[in-house]
């Protein structure tokens, strides 16, 4: 789909912008944070662009090499311009909601379906299997760089689980294709941020896979990281951003349920479908939200009860 303006046309007369994601940061989120951040740098020059991100996860240190990102909240800072890419809502967005919040004009780029468009303009294609593939196609191809390539190529290689998941289309490869023309090193970039894990994440998704539960009847899998296992093997609720992909190859199990704790004791509840149960609206029973296949919410405490009442959903929305 060829979209009415450019991601230039928004730009209108801004002379400093802020670019901000979503809490927790992955794959997609960097690269549509980065990847718009050098486009814009690069073609605007007169522009002040503040890219923002609470962090940056080992797997993909490579995408901030030539950015200089703000970890904070941005409130000392009134910009002309707020860009929130691949957030769901406003509450989901993670460093710079501040600065978000206190822009003089919002843009909102996502592929939420449940986005409940939060910005003064938005532009939201629920269809695309990435936010960075709607970036892609909202930027112009001749501008962009093979910086600004690297990082939107890995963010939609890595939220359509490297051209697998069904939400990939067309459009998804024919964006990818694009951005292979700029020069990427496609096959160094999967293989660093996908193929090659540290031994210790690899050993915590052992014991984790050890103890998983698999209930036959709803064919539901779910397995748990508290603070102390993670603590045994030097890892951070920032790590573990793989084990839920490896539950779901589970081959008996349609859904899977991954839970971790935080360092505050709270929980984080990760969710994955093979199948067409809607995950979105399991996450929505417990106040989070997501898509189709991939869900996630927060929780207190008692992850077996939590497992118990997404076992039972899962029952109804299969009996549906
Ligand atoms: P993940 O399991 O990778 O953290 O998240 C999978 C999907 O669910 C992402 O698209 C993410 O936006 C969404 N998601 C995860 N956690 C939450 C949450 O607490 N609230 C909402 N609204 N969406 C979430
Ligand atoms: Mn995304």
């Amino acid at each position: 789909m060829i979209p009415m303006k450019r991601l230039d046309d928004y730009l209108e007369n801004a002379k400093t912008v802020a670019i901000v994601g979503h809490v927790n940061p992955d794959g997609d989120c960097l690269g549509s944070v980065f990847g718009t951040y050098r486009y814009l740098v690069e073609n605007h020059p007169d522009l002040c662009v503040t890219p923002y991100a609470s962090f940056v996860p080992e797997y993909l240190k490579f995408l901030a090499k030539d950015v200089p990102f703000d970890d904070t909240d941005g409130e000392d800072r009134t910009y002309d311009l707020a860009i929130s890419v691949d957030a769901s809502a406003k509450e989901r967005i993670g460093a710079g909601k501040a600065a978000f919040e206190n822009a003089r004009r919002t843009l909102v780029i996502d592929h939420h379906e449940t986005n409940p468009l939060f910005g003064d303009e938005n532009y939201v294609v629920p269809k695309a299997a990435s936010a960075s593939e709607v970036l892609a196609s909202l930027m112009d191809p001749d501008k962009i760089s093979l910086s600004a390539a690297e990082k939107l190529y890995t963010g939609i290689m890595q939220d359509s689980g490297v051209f697998r998941y069904s939400s990939t289309s067309k459009e998804t490869l024919l964006a990818a294709a694009m951005l292979i023309d700029k020069g990427v090193n496609f096959s160094k970039i999967i293989e660093e941020s996908v193929i090659n894990q540290p031994y210790r994440e690899m050993k915590l998704m052992g014991e984790v896979l050890m103890n998983s539960v698999l209930c036959p009847e709803t064919k539901f899998v779910y397995g748990t990281a508290p603070i102390s296992l993670q603590k045994k093997y030097g890892l951070s609720s920032s790590e573990l951003a793989n084990v839920v992909v490896e539950l779901n190859a589970v081959k008996e199990a349609d859904v899977a349920l991954f839970m971790y704790q935080y360092e505050d004791g709270t929980w984080k509840a990760s969710l994955r479908a093979k199948c067409d149960v809607n995950v979105a609206l399991i996450a929505k029973e417990f106040g989070g939200g997501g898509h189709l296949r991939a869900s996630g919410f927060s929780f207190e405490r008692d992850p077996e009860a939590v497992a118990g009442k997404v076992r039972d959903l899962i029952r109804t929305l299969k009996n549906k």
